[in-house]
């Protein structure tokens, strides 16, 4: 039986194992304890001061992010369509009508060009989009300085989607920031993990107060049991937490591992034509969460599927790109503003094993399945 590759794995080499301990023998698991604020400052530290609330998911930090801008029944929120369906279920959490926008080749987030034709047009249409929901895919940052100027001339707030993205930055802003609200998740397979969890951040220190009271079911602090509003059962437990602040305290080891990964196969594809992948722009910094390529059907003759089979009857996992929003059958009825970028990247793109401990030998290995593939073409 051939060794197999995961596509990511968490790795838990600092002091995952003594935090848990110390938050299982303080006898504080659940929402209060000391992890849970310790985590929130190291996060608020690679924010440049952002405040914080750790939640129990990247998907209801967005979530919480919708309700705190008001997003309700029958409003538009504009969203990028290539991404995970957690970037958009929250619209539908609040009975609102996500708008999907397709992406651009160079960062593969949401074209701004396409972005602003779509304000124009749903404006024309007779309603102004409350959010535009933009998201760092697979570490990349998004463009996001024509992103905030539109932003900025329509009056439409942007939540930052970096759910991938901790650590990435551009011209040293991290990823997160760039927007009003932003997110991390911390799910297992995620650049750190909680096992499950994410983070909501913001420099508006009021609404970061409102988002962790509704992150504890809108209790308020009252002698006993009392409830104004409808709150959600949100907040991070210390567990958790303890584990995410040990996995946080390693982030720049896991990116640096993970770029290193990128790097070596950038290097062993460098003489193979119609391989191609996702490359920073000036001042973008990826924490390459993940290790994506194109593979050129024209040029190869070769399709993703059959890549992924190859590989894995080699025990190798790998994964299509995310399948663009706009083609899921869940949001058939959804509008989509477009111009089949995020298709050719979905028909084209794989994802590479990725994890930091992934050795060099077993990159060569997966590299060289590929290369035989092609040739066999
Ligand atoms: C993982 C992910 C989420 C959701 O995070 P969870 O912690 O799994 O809820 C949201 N958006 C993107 C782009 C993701 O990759």
């Amino acid at each position: 039986m051939l060794k197999s590759i995961p596509l990511s794995t968490p790795v838990f080499d600092g002091n995952e194992n003594s935090f848990l301990l110390k938050a299982l023998e303080s006898n504080q698991i659940s929402t209060a304890g000391k992890f849970i604020s310790d985590f929130e400052e190291e996060i608020k530290k690679r924010t440049g001061g952002f405040e914080v609330a750790v939640t129990n998911s990247g998907t209801s930090a967005i979530h919480l992010a919708l309700r705190l801008l008001g997003i309700g029944p029958g409003d538009e929120v504009l969203c990028q369509s290539f991404t995970f369906c957690a970037s958009a279920n929250p619209i539908l959490y609040l009975g609102a009508q996500p708008v999907f926008i397709d992406s651009e080749p160079t960062t593969w987030n949401i074209c701004p060009e396409i972005l602003e034709e779509a304000i124009l047009d749903r404006l024309r249409k007779g309603k102004k989009p409350k959010a535009i929901i933009v998201v760092d895919l697979f570490g990349m940052p998004a463009k996001f300085k024509q992103i905030n100027d539109i932003s900025a001339k329509y009056e439409i707030p942007v939540v930052e989607d970096a759910a991938e993205a901790l650590g990435s930055s551009i011209d040293g802003i991290a990823c997160g920031t760039h927007g009003q609200y932003g997110i991390f998740s911390f799910n297992g397979n995620k650049i750190i993990t909680t096992g499950s969890g994410g983070a909501l951040i913001s420099q508006d220190l009021n609404a970061m107060d409102r988002a962790k009271y509704l992150s504890v079911q809108a209790r308020e602090n009252y002698k006993y049991y009392l409830h104004k509003e409808v709150g959600y059962n949100y907040r991070m437990n210390n567990v958790s937490a303890g584990i995410g602040l040990a996995q946080i305290l390693d982030l720049d080891k896991k990116i640096s591992l993970r770029r290193k990964k990128f790097e070596n196969y950038q290097n062993l594809f460098r003489d193979i034509k119609g391989v191609s992948t996702v490359l920073e722009l000036d001042g973008f910094f990826s924490n390459r969460w993940l290790s994506t390529f194109i593979v050129s059907n024209s040029e190869t003759g070769l399709s993703i599927e059959e890549l992924r089979l190859a590989l894995l009857k080699e025990n190798i996992e790998t994964r299509y790109l995310w399948n663009p929003l706009h083609l899921q059958p869940v949001f058939k009825d959804v509008p989509f503003y477009g111009g089949g970028s995020s298709e050719k990247l979905f028909s084209e793109g794989i994802c590479l094993p990725s994890s930091e401990n992934l050795s060099y030998e077993d990159q060569v290995r997966i590299v060289d399945i590929i290369k035989n593939n092609l040739i066999r073409k």
